[in-house]
């Protein structure tokens, strides 16, 4: 699907939050790397999902209604098997209704589990002044607490994300502490610089977040995304 479409089937729908898997669409279509996902409807669409992708998987609440997933209990890691997957989605639900109440339900997305990496967070934002604006920073809770963020107008090329990043102490961690390897910065790099795309060419998002990236010596990979459509 074009990217244009999801976000014109959004704002006929008169919504302004892409979720998580509708916001991969456009990853997809910028060439930034994701967590391969389905969305699910009820337990046999999760059920098949879960053999299409294979284990480990990560189980999550879908709805346009929760935005932090993880305080309600909308985010279940370390499922490993069918017997798991089924815990987890019935448990999910409940955390869901116990935590949020009434809140509205898209869906379960079913999401492949990605090894342990460095966590960090790349955002974008429409400045009235300055346009599209890229982040770059330490990803998770780091971020609010330490506010470890550098910024960049995009568009912009390779060479300035690598500095951007370097401008963090995310940088730090990416470099390998206590005897961990490197991370490949130049996916990173790619990565960042393709957010900064996606912002310039797609004039109807005015927000986007991931968070977290996950960075690896290998490649990076995004396992959680938000869009905002003005
Ligand atoms: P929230 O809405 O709470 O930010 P996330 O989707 O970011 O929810 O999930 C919370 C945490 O779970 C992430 O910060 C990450 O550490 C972990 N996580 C989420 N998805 C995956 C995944 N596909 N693979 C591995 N870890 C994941
Ligand atoms: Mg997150």
């Amino acid at each position: 699907m074009g990217c244009h479409e999801v976000v014109q089937r959004a704002l006929k729908a008169g919504r302004k939050l892409l979720p998580e898997h509708e916001a991969y669409g456009l990853c997809g279509e910028f060439g930034i790397p994701f967590a391969p996902a389905r969305l699910a409807g009820n337990w046999e669409e999760a059920r098949q999902a879960g053999e299409d992708l294979g284990f480990p998987l990560v189980l999550k609440i879908v709805s346009p209604e929760v935005v932090h997933k993880s305080d309600f209990g909308g985010v279940l890691v370390g499922i490993t098997s069918p017997a798991d997957l089924r815990k987890a989605y019935d448990r999910l639900l409940a955390n869901v209704r116990e935590k949020a109440g009434h809140v509205a339900v898209d869906g379960v997305l079913v999401q492949k589990a990605m090894p342990r990496g460095v966590e960090v967070a790349v955002g974008g934002l429409r400045d009235d002044v300055f346009g599209p604006m890229i982040m770059f920073g330490s990803g998770g809770i780091l971020i609010e607490v330490f506010k470890d963020v550098s910024f960049r107008m995009a568009p912009f090329d390779e060479e300035e994300a690598l500095r951007q990043i370097r401008d963090t102490k995310a940088s730090e961690l990416l470099a390998g502490v206590r005897g961990a390897p490197p991370c490949d910065l130049g996916t990173l790099a790619r990565l960042i610089v393709n957010a900064g795309n996606l912002m310039c060419r797609v004039p109807e998002l005015a927000e986007l977040d991931f968070n977290p990236v996950l960075a690896y010596p290998d490649g990076c990979v995004v396992v959680d995304a938000r869009m905002i459509l003005s």
